[in-house]
């Protein structure tokens, strides 16, 4: 396995200009995201920087690591969607149409992992401005898959996500603003989305493998990070 030179990604991220368009609600950036790229404060350089380190330690390329993070979301397509296979023998045996359900591999260990597929309202452009991508994956992202972490074998929800659900449900019949609680809990930016990155495991998005494999980025500590050393845990738990 062998990574570019660092100097050479770094060269290409155009950092300067890039920058300040992968802040939460980034101004003067039309399709700015509201849970941002990067925390604010957070550099480009220095996530990327290192992330690349967390590579070499991983024994892993971005192409394997946006490979990775498109098994994910095929895999969760595959959940939504299913597999249907017509089998022409048993067909033409009985004179009618024969479908079989084929159960999809689980792709991790679900003794250990479990997985929500979201959708987002609207579409996010790639902040690079790319239309089109040359590993094939989508430069647009509208979907997030999160991975939470099973406690004792059970989906034992994030205290963080029902706390949040329950001061939320009490908000709306007129309790104490939700503001107040973000501010309790130390979310002060991204809102809801903050609060379901901060009680996930893992989140990948769509626009996620085009990231790693284009920009080598694994976004920052903001609401859709996905940490690399924690895509090739989940990937490799599978026995
Ligand atoms: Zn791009």
């Amino acid at each position: 396995m062998v990574l570019p030179d660092l100097s050479l990604i770094i060269d290409s991220l155009r950092a300067d200009s890039i920058e300040p368009k992968l802040y939460p609600e980034a101004a003067g950036w039309k399709d700015s995201s509201s849970g941002g790229f990067l925390a604010p404060g957070e550099k480009l350089v220095d996530v990327v920087s290192r992330d690349y380190h967390v590579l070499e330690s991983l024994g892993a390329s971005y192409e394997e690591m946006a490979d990775m993070a498109s098994r994910v979301l095929k895999h969760e397509d595959a959940k939504c969607v299913p597999h249907v296979v017509k089998l022409g023998f048993w067909s033409r045996l009985f004179g009618k149409s024969v479908v079989e359900s084929v159960k999809s591999v689980e792709l991790y260990d679900s003794a250990r992992f479990t997985s929500t597929l979201m959708s987002s309202m609207g579409q996010q452009s790639c902040p690079w401005g790319c239309t089109r991508d040359v590993f094939g994956y989508s430069p647009y992202g509208s979907v997030e898959v999160l991975i939470r972490w099973k406690l004792n074998g059970e989906d034992t929800f994030p205290s963080l996500l029902s706390d949040y659900t329950d001061v939320m449900m009490k908000s709306l019949e007129g309790g104490s603003p939700i503001e107040t609680w973000f501010e309790k809990n130390g979310v002060m930016f991204g809102g809801n989305r903050r609060v379901l990155y901060l009680s996930s495991y893992l989140i990948v998005t769509d626009l996620t493998p085009h990231l790693i494999a284009t920009h080598h980025f694994f976004e920052g500590d903001a609401c859709y990070r996905t940490d690399p050393t924690r895509l090739a845990e989940v990937i490799r738990s599978k026995k």
